[in-house]
């Protein structure tokens, strides 16, 4: 019989190198598999990590490799549609660097913590594309494009909203459109003058608005906008002019500096606000989902990268904690589905406009208290089944 302290990784972008820098703390013997032959894929993208992410990889242990990218964000400014200041409060936990929000690029923490799961002596192969699964009581086998094959005691599914693993073990399962369209850009100086460390959110007539400026004076900045999902092929067509002219016309009705920031910007990228369907099965015999492939959520509440990184403390000490696949697999469901479902909720209720569904008669816990509960569970030399017990 596999020994399922022998963990084979599918997909090493956030959630799988950060699982696989968390199942070799807890001692097992862990592999990458990477589909992409190199590590340029999605260097475009940029996202904030939010306090609770930054906890996740201290937890990790790389919190350094992290906060060696990117700049840190204190404050968040809220603006009206006139340019009115609605709202400047501090940002997470701003009293510790190392638990501060975080502004990177995707491509850069990517980066980081592949060049700190390889620093450990992890094994990580790119070019493997996973195609087949076979799960049996002795152990699991992936199939790669490649005709090559890993076998493990437990297989974790980290390849993202479009996961080759979901559609192998929950085949009706389908992400969906929540309601927007997400544009976002760089600028190369910044036509604003607020100074860097802060995120300004504008709410704008016609689009959720966001920008934070780099120490080098770059703009950071994103757009939510309403609308259907934009077809494959419209994704894949390059043209920023296009979206940045139209994004420009909608963003000037209103008088915030969101309009110039995108004029003067080179790169305009879009892409659909994607969710994963609530009670997407997560696990059956020894393979389990994590991050985006088990929970994305619309991009409104930035936590998507954040919420990976908790799922990677939380897999690594389910497996530690418990005696085989089957209870610590379990364990991990009870710990994270109520957190990240509620995330995709709110998250889709924003981007939809909509109120946010509440369960009739549920109580409703401080803010304080869910993060107590939250912190209790990550911290690594907590017993993960006594955490989750307490909460
Ligand atoms: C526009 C936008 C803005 C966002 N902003 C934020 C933000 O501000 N803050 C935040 O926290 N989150 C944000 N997110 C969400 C965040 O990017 C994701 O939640 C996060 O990247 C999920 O990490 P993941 O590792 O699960 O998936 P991914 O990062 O997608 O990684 C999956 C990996 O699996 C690989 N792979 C895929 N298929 C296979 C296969 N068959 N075999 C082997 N490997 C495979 C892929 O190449 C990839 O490297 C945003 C998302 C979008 C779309």
């Amino acid at each position: 019989m596999s020994d399922p302290r022998r963990a084979v990784v599918v997909g090493g972008g956030i959630a799988g190198t950060a699982a696989a820098l968390g199942l070799r703390k807890a001692g097992c013997e862990v592999s990458v598999f990477e589909a992409y032959p190199d590590g340029a894929e999605d260097i475009g993208a940029f996202l904030t990590l939010a306090s609770n992410g930054m906890r996740a990889l201290a937890e990790l242990g790389a919190g350094d490799a992290v906060t060696a990218v990117g700049f840190p964000l204190t404050s968040l400014r809220v603006l009206d549609a006139r340019g009115a200041e609605l709202a400047h409060a501090p940002l997470g936990e701003v009293t510790d660097p190392a638990l501060r929000y975080r502004c990177l690029r995707r491509g850069e923490l990517n980066a980081a913590l592949r060049a700190e799961a390889v620093r450990r002596g992890i094994p990580l192969r790119h070019g493997a594309r996973l195609v087949s699964l076979t799960d049996s009581p002795d152990g699991v086998t992936a199939g790669f494009a490649d005709g090559t094959t890993a076998t493990g005691g437990v297989l974790i599914g980290a390849d993202g909203l479009n996961s080759t693993v979901r559609r192998l073990i929950a085949p009706g399962t389908r992400p969906g459109h929540a309601g927007q369209r997400v544009f976002y850009g760089y600028a190369d100086s910044a036509p604003v003058t607020d100074g860097t460390g802060h995120i300004t959110m504008v709410r704008g007539s016609e689009a959720a608005f966001g920008f934070a400026v780099s120490p080098a004076g770059e703009t950071y900045w994103f757009a939510r906008v309403a609308g259907g999902p934009l077809t494959a092929r419209e994704l894949a067509r390059s043209e920023p002019d296009l979206w940045r002219d139209r994004l420009v016309s909608l963003l000037s009705k209103d008088c915030t500096p969101a309009a110039g920031i995108v004029a003067a910007s080179t790169s305009v990228m879009v892409t659909n606000a994607t969710e994963t369907p609530l009670g997407t099965p997560w696990h059956t015999g020894r393979t389990l989902l994590i991050g985006d492939a088990a929970h994305a959520a619309s991009p409104a509440t930035g936590q998507g990268a954040s919420m990976a990184l908790e799922d990677a403390v939380i897999l690594a000490k389910a497996l530690r904690d418990s005696s085989g696949p089957r209870t610590a697999f379990a364990l991990y469901d009870s710990c994270r589905r109520p957190r990240v479902e509620h995330n995709i909720i709110v998250s889709g209720g924003i981007s939809r406009g909509t109120s946010i569904p509440g369960r009739p008669g549920a109580p409703v816990p401080s803010p304080r208290a869910e993060d107590d509960a939250l912190h209790r569970q990550l911290a690594w030399d907590t017993d993960l089944a006594a955490a989750a017990g307490e909460d």
